[in-house]
C-alpha cells in the first residue's frame, strides 16, 4: 500500500519535471509549480518567492489567496537564509508568523511548509505551502517535496534564463531597427535575414521586401570607390581566407536606390563565424556618406575659389607695383598715380575677402557679435546708395524710404555691409547698367528693405542655393565677374543673426529682388 504509493508519487513527480523542463514561460511554469506543489501534499493555498536580481525576495506568484492579501504574506520572507542545503534550511519563527498572517487575513491557514528552489548551492527561491488542517508536514512531505523543489528550480532558472535571453534579444532588435545607421543581417548564402528601418529609409526597400533577397539583389553599385565589392571579395576568399580569416570588409561607393537614384554610402560587412569557422551570418553596416562627400566638394570648391580670389588681385598688385618700380623707366604723375590707384583697390579687394573669411570662420565657430543700437536704415541706404553711385556710370541708384521710416535695433555696420553686398551685386550682376532700387516698407511686426536691379537674374532651380557660402551660378557671365560667393551667404547669416530672415525673387534676363526683414526690437 505504502509502495505503491511512493511509486505513484514518483510517476507523478516526473511527469510533473517533464512539464516544467517542457515549458520555457516564467508564469506558466511558477503556476505549474503551485499547483503540482499544492496537490502533492493536499495543501490549499501556495507561494513562490524568487530572489531579486538586486538582493532579497519577493513574491512572484501565488495560488489559493485572494491577490489583495498577497502583501500580508511577505512576512514570511524575512530571515530567509542565504546560504543552506535542503537538511538544513529553516526559516525561524514561520510557524509564529502565519499565525500572525492568519489572524490578519482571516485566511485559516495554521501549517506552512518553506521548501528551498536550489539549482547547485545557489538559493534562487522558496516555495511555501499552506494548510488549513490535517497532521503537520512530515519528514517524507519534506522529501517528496525537496526532489520536486530541485526540479521546480532548474525549471524557473531555465525560464528566467530565457526570458533574459528574449529580453536581450528584443532590446538588440530595437537597437538594431532604431541605430542610426543601416543594418542588414545576411545567412551564410547571403539571403536577407534582418533589414532595419534607416536601411528602408536609404535604400527604398522596406524589410518585408527586402527580407529573403539575395545581397546582391538589394546592394546594387552604380559607382564603385574601393576596389572590392562583396561579391568580388567573396570571389577571392572572404571572409574565411587565411591571411583576412574573421575580417571585415569595407566597400564605398555610390548605391542604386529603389527609385533609380543613387546615394553615397560606405558598407562594413562583418562575419561571423560559428566555434568551427564556419560562416553563419555577414552583418552589413551602411552609412549615409553623402554629406561626407558634399564636405569635401565644399572644400574643393573653397580652395579653388578662395585660391582664384586670393591669386588675381596679388597678381595685379604684383605686376603694377613691379611696373612702378623698375628702375630704368619713368612714369608720369596720371599714369603713376593710375596704378597706385589699381594697387590699392585691388589690395581692398583682398582686404573684404580676408575680412569676408574671418567672418565666415567666426559664423561656424557660432559667434558673430552685433553690437547693437538704433539704426536708420533710411540714411545708411542713402549712404550706401551715394558711395556706390560715384563707381557706376551706366547704373542709377534709387533710394525710396517712406519720410517716417522707423529705426530699428541692430549692428549698423553689418547691417551696412548687408546694403553693401546686396547693391554691388545688384551693379555686378547687371552689366548691361540699370536702375537699381533700395526701397524700404515698414510693417506692423518690423521693415521689409528691398534692393531690385535690372540684371541678369537667376535661375528658380539656383535661388536656394545662392545663399550656400561659396557657392556661384555656373555660368559664363558668372565668371567672369570676382566673387567667392560668401556676400549673400553672410548677409543672409547677418540678417538672421538679428532674428530677422532674408529671401530673393528673381527672373531671368529681368532682374532680381533680394529683401530682408527685420523686427523692432
Ligand atoms: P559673389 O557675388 O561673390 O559670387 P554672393 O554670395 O554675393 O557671391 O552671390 C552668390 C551668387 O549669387 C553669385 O555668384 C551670383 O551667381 C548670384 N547673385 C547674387 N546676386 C545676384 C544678382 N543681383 N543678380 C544675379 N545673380 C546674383
Amino acid at each position: 500500500m505504502l509502495t505503491s504509493y511512493w511509486i505513484r508519487q514518483r510517476e507523478y513527480l516526473l511527469e510533473i519535471s517533464r512539464a516544467l523542463t517542457a515549458q520555457l514561460d516564467l508564469d506558466t511554469v511558477l503556476e505549474k509549480i503551485l499547483q503540482a506543489a499544492t496537490e502533492i501534499l493536499g495543501g490549499q493555498a501556495a507561494l513562490i518567492a524568487l530572489r531579486q536580481p538586486g538582493g532579497g525576495f519577493a513574491v512572484h506568484a501565488a495560488r489559493g489567496l485572494p491577490i489583495r492579501l498577497a502583501g500580508y504574506f511577505s512576512t514570511l520572507l524575512v530571515d530567509i537564509p542565504e546560504q543552506a542545503g535542503h537538511a538544513d534550511f529553516h526559516i525561524p519563527g514561520l510557524a509564529i508568523k502565519l499565525q500572525d498572517v492568519a489572524l490578519a487575513t482571516g485566511l485559516p491557514f495554521n501549517q506552512v511548509i518553506a521548501l528551498p528552489m536550489l539549482t547547485g548551492r545557489d538559493l534562487i527561491g522558496v516555495l511555501y505551502v499552506f494548510r488549513a488542517h490535517g497532521g503537520s508536514f512530515t519528514l517524507d512531505d519534506r522529501q517528496v517535496l525537496s526532489s520536486f523543489a530541485d526540479q521546480a528550480a532548474i525549471a524557473v532558472q531555465n525560464a528566467q534564463l530565457y526570458q533574459r535571453l528574449a529580453q536581450e534579444k528584443r532590446r538588440l532588435d530595437a537597437i538594431l531597427e532604431h541605430s542610426a545607421d543601416g543594418v542588414m543581417i545576411m545567412d551564410s548564402g547571403q539571403r536577407v535575414t534582418v533589414f532595419n528601418l534607416a536601411l528602408s529609409k536609404l535604400t527604398g526597400w522596406s524589410a518585408g521586401e527586402a527580407i529573403g533577397h539575395h545581397h546582391d539583389e538589394i546592394v546594387v553599385w552604380e559607382r564603385l570607390e574601393t576596389d572590392l565589392d562583396l561579391k568580388k571579395a567573396v570571389a577571392g576568399g572572404w571572409p574565411l581566407a587565411r591571411e583576412r580569416g574573421g575580417h571585415s570588409l569595407y566597400v564605398e561607393g555610390d548605391l542604386r536606390r529603389r527609385n533609380g537614384t543613387t546615394v553615397s554610402v560606405g558598407i562594413t560587412y562583418a562575419p561571423l563565424l560559428d566555434r568551427e569557422g564556419r560562416l553563419v551570418n555577414i552583418i552589413a553596416n551602411v552609412r549615409d556618406i553623402t554629406r561626407f562627400r558634399e564636405a569635401d566638394r565644399l572644400k574643393s570648391t573653397f580652395v579653388s575659389i578662395v585660391s582664384h580670389e586670393l591669386k588675381t588681385p596679388v597678381a595685379t598688385i604684383l605686376g603694377y607695383a613691379e611696373t612702378l618700380a623698375r628702375p630704368d623707366a619713368r612714369w608720369d604723375m596720371t599714369t603713376a598715380r593710375e596704378m597706385a590707384v589699381t594697387i590699392k583697390e585691388e589690395a581692398q579687394r583682398l582686404d573684404r575677402l580676408i575680412t569676408d573669411l574671418l567672418d565666415v570662420s567666426r559664423l561656424q565657430a557660432g559667434a558673430l557679435p552685433l553690437t547693437m543700437e538704433d539704426v536708420a536704415l533710411d540714411a545708411l541706404a542713402s549712404r550706401v546708395a551715394q558711395r556706390f553711385q560715384v563707381q557706376t556710370d551706366r547704373h542709377e541708384i534709387l533710394v525710396r524710404f517712406p519720410d517716417d521710416f522707423p529705426a530699428v535695433r541692430g549692428d549698423a555696420m553689418r547691417l551696412e555691409q548687408v546694403l553693401n553686398n546686396l547693391v554691388s551685386n545688384g551693379i555686378k550682376y547687371s552689366p548691361q547698367g540699370g536702375k537699381i532700387f533700395i526701397e524700404g516698407q515698414s510693417r506692423p511686426d518690423g521693415v521689409v528693405v528691398t534692393v531690385t536691379d535690372e540684371g541678369i537674374g537667376i535661375p528658380t532651380t539656383e535661388q536656394g542655393r545662392i545663399f550656400d557660402a561659396f557657392y556661384r551660378v555656373d555660368d559664363s557671365s558668372t565668371r567672369s565677374t570676382g566673387g567667392a560667393g560668401l556676400g549673400l551667404f553672410l548677409a543672409r547669416a547677418i540678417i538672421e543673426a538679428h532674428g530677422g530672415e532674408m529671401w530673393v525673387e528673381s527672373e531671368p534676363g529681368k532682374g532680381s529682388a533680394f529683401s530682408f526683414a527685420l523686427p523692432y526690437g
